[in-house]
């Protein structure tokens, strides 16, 4: 019971994020029996809290682990769960391993803490896979690390949620404070930001709310569209932005969209947003997955082979997000039935191998016209010319990469002869490499290929 538990950290820190995961699922201790999970709790506060917020999701994860129903059950126990950790250690061998990574990384937290705010350890720019969709947000994050207040300023991250943004202006916190040991940061998420300043109107403390945040050397802040329609907060985020900008400390913002398209956000600030240098995150491509899941199960301590890698690569839905969420899954339940990784395993727990979607060699060949402006005709035609020549060797790279189709049902809807086609494939699989901008193109497409309509992406599950 136990391991089961064990298993469904990992899965549930993905789930509630790691601040709840941290504030309400790690101080639980597990002490169960059969089919019945007992999760003890230090104090009546947190047992309310736990079942109105996680409780179903607890469930939910304990029995897709386990692959059965459990029924679960939360206690308190103020000696067990709230003792400080060192009393633990005496008790469980388990925990004395957990303690001794906690204190740890504690350690290493009290000395490399934000003034505000509060980091993830573990995401760092070592930990990041870096490949064409995230490319120029990683050197712009870089670049800020290395000579905060310097280069960009403001940096603006946008992007779909799961993509790293986060993971991004951790990193950038990390290497700065191991740069810049003094250095008064402060990184939190928007709504944090709102969070204090509601409580210092409140109490009367707006003086000492601009000190605090007005005296910072770095402001970080997260998920920045959070402040759409929030008229005080932005007020006074602008405020804070000029103070900081005009003394040439670093801000960096992240949001799931361009400044320009955030409705609600007033034009001042989007100004200012765009006087900086504005980068977005897209989905990673095949290759940056395959790295990824890699470098995931490594951290874990699993080994995960090729097929199964390729297997989750192709599968799951374009965040990273998902991905991590799918291998996490299937390690749980690996780890608690004691059964090898497989290819039979995954497929057992995520479905069959169904790319994102079927996509037809037919909706390659229009979304890449539509892309260039082109005609479908033109991309069969004989014509020569570089602007049709370079979509038309798109067109066929797409089609066997994202279409998986062969190489003579290719040639045959280009009507071209299947030599050429490979030569297609084979020089922007060359190019792709050297060529940014083409990367880009490709994974423009992809991502608009594979998009895939919310119903079919929950009925895979
Ligand atoms: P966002 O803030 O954009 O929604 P996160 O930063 O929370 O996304 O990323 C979601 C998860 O995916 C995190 O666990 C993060 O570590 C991981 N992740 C995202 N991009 C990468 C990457 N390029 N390399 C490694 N891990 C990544
Ligand atoms: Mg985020």
């Amino acid at each position: 019971m136990q391991e089961l538990w064990s298993a469904a950290l990992p899965l549930l820190r993905q789930q509630v994020g790691e601040r709840n995961f941290l504030a309400w699922i790690e101080p639980i201790r597990c002490a169960c029996a059969e089919h019945d999970v007992c999760l003890e709790v230090p104090s009546r506060f947190f047992q309310d809290w736990v079942t109105r917020h996680f409780l179903s999701t607890i469930a939910d994860t304990i029995n897709r682990v386990g692959g059965q129903s459990y029924s679960v059950r939360l206690v308190v126990n103020e000696t067990a769960a709230s003792q400080p950790r060192a009393a633990e250690a005496v008790s469980a061998p388990e925990t004395v391993a957990r303690s001794a990574q906690k204190s740890e990384s504690d350690a290493t937290k009290a000395v490399r803490n934000p003034k505000i705010g509060r980091l993830v350890p573990h995401y760092t720019f070592d930990g990041f896979v870096v490949g064409p969709s995230n490319e120029v947000a990683f050197k712009a994050a870089r670049a800020v690390s290395a000579q905060p207040g310097k280069r960009f300023n403001p940096v603006f991250l946008h992007g779909g949620v799961g993509l790293g943004k986060t993971h991004l202006i951790n990193a950038i916190a990390h290497d700065l404070l191991a740069r810049y040991p003094r250095m008064r940061l402060a990184c939190l998420s928007a709504e944090a930001f709102m969070n204090v300043l509601i409580g210092s109107l409140r109490n009367d403390q707006m003086n000492a709310f601009r000190d605090r945040f007005r005296e910072v050397d770095a402001l970080i802040l997260d998920d920045i569209q959070f402040l759409a329609g929030k008229e005080r907060t932005q007020e006074e985020f602008f405020h804070t932005f000029n103070a900081l900008h005009g003394a040439s400390k670093q801000i960096v913002l992240t949001s799931d969209k361009a400044p320009a398209a955030i409705n609600g956000l007033e034009t001042r600030l989007r100004s200012r947003f765009e006087g900086g240098m504005i980068a977005d995150v897209k989905p990673p491509t095949l290759e940056m997955r395959r790295t990824i899941l890699r470098a995931k199960a490594a951290r874990q301590g699993m080994e995960l082979s090729a097929e199964v890698a390729e297997y989750l690569a192709r599968t799951t839905g374009p965040s990273v997000r998902e991905l991590e969420g799918a291998l996490t899954r299937l390690t749980a339940n690996a780890t608690v039935r004691g059964v090898a990784l497989t290819l039979t395993l995954a497929e057992e727990l995520l479905g069959p191998l169904v790319p994102f979607r079927k996509v037809s060699v037919e909706a390659i060949q229009a979304a890449v016209s539509r892309h260039f402006g082109l005609t479908v005709g033109d991309l069969k035609s004989e014509r020569r010319g570089r602007d049709v020549t370079l979509p038309r060797q798109i067109a066929m790279y797409l089609s066997r990469t994202v279409a998986s189709a062969s190489f003579p049902s290719i040639a045959e809807k280009f009507d071209r002869d299947h030599s050429t086609v490979m030569y297609a494939v084979r020089i922007i699989e060359t190019r792709r490499e050297a060529d940014t901008s083409l990367a880009r193109v490709l994974i423009d497409l992809d991502v608009e290929l594979r998009e895939q309509p919310p119903t079919t992406r929950a009925d895979r599950r």
